[in-house]
């Protein structure tokens, strides 16, 4: 369905585009995801298109408070889920968090079409359906969540989340895993994990992360212990800036 040539000096980044493409036209993306797409990329181009190192300690650090976590959820919106369905059911599946859509436009079809997605990917169960859970201080459609799942969680991994709900969420104790290409987004600065990278290549390192972390709760601590979220901030926008 996507033609493009592997020798395509920015193929990935053509791909994306695509299934960005491809999610709207599925009813699974909103065309504002068009629209934050764009922003990401042109992050992704100033980052030189690869995952840097603070962001690779990110992603370890990551994986390890999903498989410390008590309670954790991936939450996943409409870019998430035509980006990279299977990847995120590889993740909840090694890790153990669970899946829930969780929309900024929320409407009941989109979110059916999602959870019927991901389990096209292989999901078994999806949350995000139920919403009777409501995170405080957001007006009532974008504070539906859950009960049983982000509203119980400890631990929620949010990709390409909006700031207010990223905010909101951390207001709430739950520490938060954030995916988002720009390091000046208040999503990203709220976060206790944020991982300035693509999404596309974020959740398969997670995942790599979370094999090798699995049952070593010693490195599970390390990890945790030496991330330091500033200083991951920090060397994005300097990587970004053509500083580092
Ligand atoms: P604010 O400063 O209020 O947070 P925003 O720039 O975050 O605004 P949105 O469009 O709501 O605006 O958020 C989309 C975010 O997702 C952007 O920060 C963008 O960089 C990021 N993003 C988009 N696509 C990807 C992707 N494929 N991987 C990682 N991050 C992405
Ligand atoms: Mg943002």
């Amino acid at each position: 369905d996507v033609d493009v040539p592997e020798s395509h000096p920015r193929y990935e980044s053509l791909l994306t585009r695509h299934r960005i493409e491809a999610g709207v036209d599925m009813g699974i993306t909103s065309r504002q995801g068009l629209i934050a797409q764009g922003r990401g990329e042109a992050y992704d181009y100033l980052l030189g298109e690869e995952t840097i190192d603070s962001a690779d300690r990110a992603e370890r650090a990551a994986a390890a408070y999903l498989l410390s976590a008590e309670h954790a959820v991936i939450s996943v919106n409409g870019n998430a889920a035509a980006l990279v369905p299977g990847e995120l059911v590889e993740l909840s599946e090694v890790t153990g968090a669970d899946l829930e859509v969780n929309l900024f436009n929320r409407t009941e079809e989109r979110i059916e079409r999602i959870a019927e997605y991901l389990k096209q990917h292989g999901a078994e169960a999806v949350r995000g359906l139920t919403a009777d859970g409501r995170i405080p201080g957001l007006d009532h459609e974008r504070a539906k969540v859950d009960a049983d799942g982000i509203g119980d969680a400890d631990v929620v991994l949010v990709p390409l989340e909006d700031g207010d709900r990223a905010e909101a969420l951390g207001e709430m104790g739950k520490t938060e895993l954030v995916v988002d290409l720009n390091p000046l987004s208040r999503s990203a600065q709220v976060a206790t994990v944020p991982i300035v990278d693509n999404i596309i290549r974020a959740i398969p390192a997670i995942t790599e992360h979370a094999r090798e972390l699995h049952e070593d709760r010693d490195a599970q601590r390390t990890a945790i212990d030496s991330f330091d979220a500033s200083t991951a901030l920090t060397d994005a926008e300097a990587a970004i800036r053509g500083g580092a």
